[in-house]
């Protein structure tokens, strides 16, 4: 038995009364339709409390989803704009992280790569994507920490990780998990 039912706060609701439910499951789709369903010895007014119960997680994903098609496209204008914002700085951001760290690469280019932030040569020479500049500073530095990396261990060996990590004082995890919320569209 499905139904559609809609909440004030989390607009349309799915929800389905399934013999193959086993407890009560919730879930949000990419197109912010959030999904409910539970056994049939379960009251809907039980599944409902569930559901409220959990209304700061559903208004996370579901913002979490309405961030990504909002960001509006960029203008030919707006890329040369950032291309000409990271070729002031990410050269320079660079030169100070190796510094900092002791690393020695080759030559920094910027691209307008949208299929990755970065890469790194076998010759050590680092190429930067311009849409770095639309992250924070702080993401921008885990990206061009991640490369320079690359210059020690040239794949994503475990001691890679362990060097990436170090440099970056334990957090590579959740600044990873944190650049996995931004794209490059
Ligand atoms: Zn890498």
């Amino acid at each position: 038995m499905k139904s559609l039912y809609h909440h004030p706060t989390f607009g349309n609701i799915t929800i389905s009364r399934t013999r193959r439910s086993r407890r009560i499951t919730l879930s949000v789709r990419p197109s912010g339709e959030v999904r409910l369903s539970f056994p049939p010895y379960v009251s809907q007014r039980r599944a409902l409390e569930f559901l409220e119960s959990k209304r700061e997680w559903i208004l996370h994903a579901k913002a979490k989803y309405a961030a990504r098609p909002v960001q509006p496209s960029l203008s030919a204008e707006d890329i040369e704009r950032l291309r000409a914002e990271a070729k002031a700085c990410l050269p320079v951001r660079t030169e100070e992280l190796a510094r900092n760290f002791g690393l020695r690469y080759g030559k920094v280019t910027i691209r307008a790569t949208r299929s990755k932030w970065g890469s790194c040569t076998a010759q050590n020479n680092i190429s930067l994507s311009l849409f770095l500049m639309t992250l924070p500073p702080h993401l921008r530095d885990y990206v061009i920490i991640h490369e320079l990396c690359h210059t020690v261990y040239h794949n994503h060996s475990a001691e890679f990780h362990a060097l990436v990590d170090k440099l970056l004082g334990g957090k590579e995890k959740v600044l990873a998990k944190e650049l996995r919320g931004y794209s490059t569209r």
